[in-house]
């Protein structure tokens, strides 16, 4: 507004100061040719060559004037272009993307268009292990490849430090998935950099008008949540914006942002289950079962959490504590020595392939004053899928450190006996889904009974868990088990009741001794 007025006074100056010129020289000029008394051939001469003067110097004046303008006028566009524009790739930016974007929406036909936004997802890991040259030539790469599938009313810009945005008229979806299709393959192959070799891994979401949204700030919000969406996909990372899984999504995302800050928080507990002896029922050990006391949501249980924990690489620090506390409580229980439990922790199949797991449980058996030969850590079979042989090794360390380890969860997944005897476990933990069918199944009776003595064939401890019914009890105790543990007994408990429930018991089985 205010340069639409700078611009109207600055031209009617301009054209006053040329009137006034114009003017002055005619009438002062006219003024002392009349003084001069010429003859008539002459004067008219002099007329002529006042009038050629005055063309000639206006002529200058307006060269010079267009001259100017047009030089600002360039330069105003120049500026105009540049801010518009991402240095690096040279595609338009954010500001510009989304100026272009909209432009091109309102000329749709029944406003029909689909906002595509591709992240990088490993830049920042890229850029931190191989310097900002390998981010920035990723980010080239990646975007000569989406450029090759534009069509001539595509617009693709780069919408902030990882991710691109592509404005495509109407609904194309196979020209998406072709673009998907081929930043996939692309994504297979390794790329090279000098000495270097990395690949990348890219997600997409995708938000359609008008479907979705009307405009195109409301369309990229939604491509962003589809993007969120598609990355929790766990193989093929793309997604188009769906409003009932985009609630879902946020819901986990918020869990995931707060479960970064849970452990600083102090948010985190431990419960412990016991684990009894068969015949008898005397306390063995406890299981740690880890809880997050959110500070909305309440108690979340583990199997809620355990999973993005690893995802967001919190899983070893959450390990660590649970181990520390765990040990810490148990260390604190006002009981008699003499009914002191053993500890029983998970360990989920990420927890154990890190390389500083011994060195870590070794530093808090220290620090603790812990013995070793109280520690038992849990594993599944999906441990050893990746690496039996690293696996094998570690089992067998933690043996020679004192420490036991069990096999969890045996009746679910594969559950391969063959596989039994090759790893180096001194115990099995028989799953819930083999144990409830017990009472009113013969086949399953002899399945439990064969599995027990096949494991104690092979030297092995059976505990028995998820007893909820005596009738299961019954069995298991005449099947041979070793050991159970289920909500029989006891549920998990806080530290405080678990001390309570210890004496309690002691009590009960000194008065029917
Ligand atoms: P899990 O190791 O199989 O633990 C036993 C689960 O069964 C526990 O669930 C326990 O509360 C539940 N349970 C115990 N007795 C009964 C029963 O009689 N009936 C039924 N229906 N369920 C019973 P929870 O505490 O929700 O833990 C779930 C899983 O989360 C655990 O399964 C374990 O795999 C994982 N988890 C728990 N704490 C940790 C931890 O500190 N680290 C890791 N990596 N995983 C953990
Ligand atoms: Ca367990
Ligand atoms: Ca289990």
């Amino acid at each position: 507004m205010r340069s639409k007025l700078f611009s109207r006074k600055l031209a009617f100056i301009v054209t006053l100061a040329y009137f006034a010129a114009g003017f002055l020289w005619i009438t002062l000029s006219d003024l002392v040719v009349a003084t001069l008394h010429l003859p008539e051939t002459e004067r008219t001469l002099v007329e002529i060559v006042k009038g050629d003067i005055f063309i000639a110097l206006s002529s200058l004046a307006v060269y010079f004037v267009i001259h100017r303008l047009i030089r600002i006028s360039n330069e105003t566009s120049a500026q105009k272009h540049l801010a518009r524009q991402d240095p690096l790739t040279h595609l338009l930016n954010r500001s510009g993307w989304t100026e272009a974007s909209i432009t091109a929406l309102r000329r749709q036909e029944r406003g029909e268009a689909t906002v595509v936004l591709i992240d990088v997802s490993q830049l920042r890991y890229i850029n931190g292990a191989f310097g900002m040259a390998a981010g920035d030539f990723i980010l080239r790469y990646v975007a000569d490849h989406i450029r090759h599938h534009l069509g001539p009313h595509d617009i693709l810009g780069r919408n902030d430090a990882s991710r691109f945005a592509l404005f495509l008229p109407g609904n194309p979806e196979q020209d998406i998935e072709r673009l998907f299709e081929d930043l996939s393959r692309t994504s297979h192959h390794p790329v090279q950099l000098g000495l270097h070799r990395f690949r990348f891994s890219f997600a997409m979401g995708i938000s359609r008008a008008p479907r979705d949204a009307t405009s195109i700030l409301e369309l990229l919000t939604l491509a962003t949540i589809a993007l969120d969406q598609a990355k929790l996909y766990p193989d093929r990372h793309l997604a188009y914006y769906n409003p009932t899984e985009a609630k879902n999504t946020l819901a986990a995302l918020r869990l995931e942002t707060d479960l970064g800050l849970a452990l600083e928080r102090h948010e985190f507990i431990v419960h412990f289950q016991p684990i009894l002896s068969l015949p008898g029922l005397q306390l063995l050990s406890v299981e740690s079962l880890v809880r997050w006391q959110h500070p909305a949501l309440g108690l979340i249980p583990p199997d809620t959490f355990i999973r993005t924990a690893e995802r967001i690489g919190l899983i070893h620090e959450l390990g660590r504590f649970v181990l520390t506390e765990s040990i810490r409580n148990l260390m604190r229980l006002q009981i008699p020595a003499l009914v002191r439990p053993s500890l029983a922790i998970n360990l989920s199949a990420l927890q154990f392939a890190h390389r500083d797991l011994l060195q870590s449980i070794e530093d808090t058996l220290e620090e603790t004053g812990f013995p070793p030969d109280r520690l038992s850590v849990e594993i599944t079979e999906s441990t050893f899928m990746n690496d039996p042989e690293q696996g094998r090794k570690i089992l067998n360390r933690l043996h020679e450190m004192g420490i036991s380890s069990a096999l969890d969860d045996f009746g679910t997944g594969y559950s391969s006996l063959a596989y039994l005897q090759e790893l180096p476990v001194q115990a099995l933990k028989i799953d819930r889904s083999l144990i409830k069918p017990l009472p009113s199944q013969e086949p399953s009776r002899r399945i439990v009974r064969a599995l027990i003595d096949l494991a104690h064939s092979l030297e092995l401890r059976v505990i028995a868990e998820g007893i909820e019914r005596r009738e299961e009890l019954e069995a298991l105790e005449n099947a041979g088990c070793d050991a159970v543990q289920g909500f029989l007994f006891s549920r998990p408990l806080p530290p405080s009741a678990l001390s309570e429930w210890i004496l309690n018991q002691n009590d009960n089985l000194e008065g029917s001794a």
